[in-house]
């Protein structure tokens, strides 16, 4: 089985500098690149290889390309790196990071150069301190050797790049309200149209990627967009960092092809659940999803499959919920986050968020009424999608709406009996 993105990555060994990456084949993507490609070319090879971006939307990432104006002489063009990493659950694009920066590095150069973006820049999550010492040093190692900088190994193209760190706040993720972090505006989003491809960093044509949908680009440049589609036997191309967190006997990352069903994921990867515990459902990517239940283990794990079992594929991180954990509390814990990471730009997010958690709060601490539930399921529609001006509410509501449909009774137990269930089992009263 081939694993590009990770095959250089070991917990054993150090991260890889310009030399190791090197001789492992590292920048050949991009010499191949600026010697006998033009940049369409890059565009059309990667749009055919259906790369679709790993970040949680699952667009084709060529075909998000294709739409930067190409036409327009000298105009400024910009290339982001997502690395904003805030998702709870969610630590895939930090192995990357810490794990072979270069590669990202060579991605972005090649993805700069299809859109020719002159500019670009790394926005990495404040708190990935050792991801951004390692980055740095991979992009000195660059800019020495030529990688970057102007006239880059003599084909006449020039890129500067520039890490930004963030100050630690979820809705950096959404490319829109990144863009304004990074003009030095408030962090709330943007209105779509015009999308960041047409206007996006101060006025001009952007593309905004994440790490992982990045690392791929050299690989796909190397091998061909029919070897990115033959990794997976599925309907979704290449391969997926997929992790598992949570009560299991062997939490981990692992690259595998995408479409790798959650059975494998849980009892094969991570070794099944811990003894004493059992399975009660999985959030398939990141906080923001919904669940997924027993009836779901055999389905893959790719955008259209997990969409059809009415969650989504997210960032492809799962985070398991066991049967000695309250769903109430767990859920609350996840209302509790993304009330105090709402950017406060729409009232129904603003003021909707803190109420979905005062009430889970209240049935957690056993005073909770009957008509809360319905409360809480009108909550869901209030800020569903299309109510609020971007996807961290609707997002936000898809582990409460689930739950309400999965755990119901464990909902009920709390009115009923006054009391969390498992106040014992978690030690919180
Ligand atoms: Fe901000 Fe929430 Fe509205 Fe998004 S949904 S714009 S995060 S207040």
């Amino acid at each position: 089985m081939e694993t590009p993105l990770t095959q250089h990555i070991s917990a054993s060994r150090p991260p890889l500098n310009l030399r190791d990456y090197e001789q492992v084949g590292g920048y050949q993507a991009l010499r191949k690149v600026l010697k006998s490609m033009n940049p369409s070319e890059v565009t059309k090879t990667v749009q055919e290889s259906d790369l679709k971006g790993r970040g949680g939307a699952g667009f084709n990432t060529g075909m998000k390309w294709s739409f930067v104006p190409m036409n327009d002489g000298e105009m400024t063009k910009y290339l982001i790196a997502n690395a904003d990493e805030m998702e709870p659950g969610t630590f895939k694009d930090r192995l990357l990071l810490e794990g072979n920066p270069h590669q990202l590095l060579e991605g972005m150069i090649i993805s700069a150069f299809a859109i020719q973006a002159n500019i670009s820049y790394i926005f990495l999550r404040w708190a990935y301190k050792k991801a951004a010492r390692l980055v740095r040093h991979a992009m000195d190692e660059a800019y020495a050797a030529g990688y970057l900088g102007r006239n880059i190994l003599d084909s006449g193209y020039n890129l500067e790049m520039y890490l930004h760190t963030g100050v630690g706040r979820y809705i950096c993720g959404e490319e829109t309200a990144l863009l304004n972090a990074l003009e030095g505006k408030r962090a709330t989003p943007r209105t779509k149209p015009p999308f960041p491809q047409v206007s996006g960093l101060f006025g001009k044509p952007t593309i905004v990627n994440n790490v992982e949908t990045l690392c791929n680009i050299p690989h796909i440049v190397n091998n061909g967009a029919d070897w990115f589609k033959g990794l997976s036997p599925g309907s979704d191309a290449g391969t997926k960092l997929y992790g598992v967190s949570g009560r299991v006997n062997n939490p981990g990352l692992w690259e595998l092809p995408m479409g790798t069903t959650m059975r494998e994921l849980i009892e094969g990867r991570a070794g099944g659940m811990k003894e004493g515990y059992k399975f009660r459902g999985a959030l398939p990517g990141g906080a923001s999803t919904d669940f997924l239940v027993d009836q779901h283990f055999d389905i893959k794990m790719d955008f259209k499959s997990v969409a059809a079992a009415g969650s989504r594929l997210g960032t492809g991180t799962m985070i398991v919920l066991d049967d000695r954990t309250c769903p109430v509390g767990f859920v609350h814990n996840l209302e509790h986050f993304f009330a105090q990471e709402s950017c406060g730009w729409c009232t129904p997010c603003r003021e909707g968020l803190p109420w979905t958690e005062k009430i889970l709060l209240s049935l957690e601490r056993g005073e909770g009424r009957p008509e809360d539930l319905k409360l809480l399921a009108l909550h869901t529609q209030f800020l569903g999608p299309g109510n609020t001006f971007c996807a961290l509410a609707p997002g936000a509501m898809e582990p409460l709406q689930s739950a309400l449909k999965y755990f119901r009774e464990d909902f009920e137990r709390h009115i009923n009996e006054k009391k969390c269930p498992w106040a014992k089992d978690h030690g919180t009263h």
